[in-house]
């Protein structure tokens, strides 16, 4: 039994094979980058990530692409309003996100490519799609002749004449059909722009995802993934764009996430229900946001509250307890007796059950529920008379590697400020006591938790790492 993704595309749960066996090639949509990540560019992040860990942890070797839109309508509207270039907005905005998603506990991707760094791939794929009569220029700016390409609507599960009727052509844009979408725009004065065949301009949103996947993993990709709200147009617009420049199948298996709601509302701007990462961030343990995130399966909606976010710590703190205490154990057990092999089962079972539940479709509520299981045990294993070092070492293995596979430590929680700066106070105290072994140990000890120390002139600077 393999695992098992549900595709938007067919709308069925199918067997996962990729196209080299042993490979994946995943693209996830990227933010684009004008601001601080909210809660629902976080969900996208957390899910695929642990998607990645799960394929990785079962055997496979995954090829992990996330873009950045750094220029695009939004990006020049912010550089206008505080007066500075669109690349120091992005630059400054990929260095938050980097920073919140890290916290959350997700990897960087193999690659982050970034628009402004592929216009010349970007450019190139237009212009080929223009010699193959999928797209015209039209005063500067290129559109997708939509209607050309005979499968438009396949991933969203409408038809082109079902599509036409919500569709209209706006103020300005030049295109000659509602339903064309523009590959390139010709830049309004004083805007940022590149030169083109076209003249100055800058690209369309749609255009560097596929040209940007197919630079990085190739013509035809194992799982191309984002939320729910990128499904139509944006992911539509992408298949109909490298499908006829390739002729090729563009992505096998297309995943998408549900929507977060914000206290049983939908989150947006006007409703004043925004939630930064950062700020959730700053009140909680990011890792409490993960497991959070992760307690619902990626596919259904998520509401959250600072009450649920508080009975999430809540829970996650039970079973990092169990994990504490069976670490104390250890010195006071001894060796296995015949009683033991029956826990040992146990555990083995609940590792089975987790597998069962990330293979069918990456059910992380269900794995979930395995780490509750697997604490109960461990809780009872502990009230036993006896123990052995061989059943709390496995226990203890098997909260690692489960908690790892989901993006989650057991470590303790992060320290704060005031408590770095004391530990730090006491460090250079121990040197000026000659207690240089106390000193290191100090240093070790913040090293451990990621604060990395700099001794200069000034006295001792820190910083996370
Ligand atoms: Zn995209």
């Amino acid at each position: 039994m393999g695992i098992k993704i549900y595709n938007t595309l067919t709308r069925k749960k199918e067997e996962f094979v990729p196209l080299e066996e042993g490979k994946v090639k995943m693209y996830v949509c990227g933010p684009t980058v004008y601001n601080y990540i909210h809660i629902g560019n976080a969900r996208p992040a957390i899910v695929f990530d642990t998607v990645r860990r799960y394929l990785e942890f079962r055997g496979y070797d995954v090829n992990y692409i996330s873009n950045f839109t750094d220029v695009d309508d939004k990006l020049i509207r912010v550089a206008g309003e505080l007066g500075e270039e669109v690349p120091v907005i992005a630059d400054r905005f990929i260095q938050a996100y980097h920073e919140d998603v890290q916290a959350l506990g997700c990897r960087q991707a193999d690659t982050h490519p970034r628009v402004m760094e592929n216009m010349d791939i970007i450019i190139g794929f237009i212009a080929t799609l223009i010699d193959k009569g999928y797209a015209y220029e039209s005063e500067g700016d290129v559109y997708f002749h939509t209607r050309k390409f005979k499968e438009y609507g396949k991933l969203s599960h409408q038809s082109i004449d079902e599509l036409r009727i919500g569709a209209r052509i706006a103020v300005g844009e030049k295109k000659q059909d509602a339903l064309d979408f523009a590959l390139w725009k010709a830049a309004k004065p004083g805007e940022i722009y590149w030169e083109s065949p076209w003249g100055k301009g800058r690209p369309g949103w749609h255009i560097e995802c596929s040209a940007m996947a197919r630079k990085y993993l190739g013509d035809t990709i194992d799982i191309h993934a984002g939320g729910q709200d990128l499904a139509f147009p944006h992911h539509e617009n992408e298949i109909a764009q490298s499908e006829a420049l390739t002729g090729k199948e563009f992505a096998r298996y297309w995943m998408h996430n549900g929507y977060i709601n914000i206290d049983n509302e939908k989150m947006s701007k006007s409703l004043g229900n925004f939630v930064l990462v950062h700020e959730i961030i700053e009140r909680h343990d990011p890792q409490v946001l993960r497991f959070f995130m992760l307690s619902v399966h990626y596919r259904n909606p998520i509401n959250y509250s600072e009450e649920l976010l508080e009975n999430t710590q809540s829970a996650l703190e039970r079973i990092k307890t169990s994990f504490q205490n069976l670490k104390h154990r250890i010195e006071a057990s001894s060796n296995l007796t015949e009683n033991d092999q029956h826990w040992l089962d146990q555990i083995q079972q609940q590792h089975g059950e987790f597998i069962e539940a990330m293979d069918d479709d990456f059910n992380t509520a269900n794995a979930i529920s395995v780490l509750f299981e697997l604490s109960k045990l461990a809780n009872l294993y502990l009230m036993e008379k006896n123990t052995a070092v061989t059943v709390i070492e496995a226990f203890i293995n098997e909260f690692e590697t489960l908690f790892g596979v989901l993006g989650l430590t057991l470590e303790e929680e992060m320290l704060l400020d005031e408590e770095i700066e004391e530990l730090i106070q006491k460090r250079i105290q121990a040197r000026k006591d000659r207690n240089f072994k106390l000193a290191d140990e100090i240093r070790d000890q913040l090293k451990d938790m990621n604060i990395i120390l700099e001794d200069t002139a000034q006295g001792t600077r820190w910083k996370r790492g």
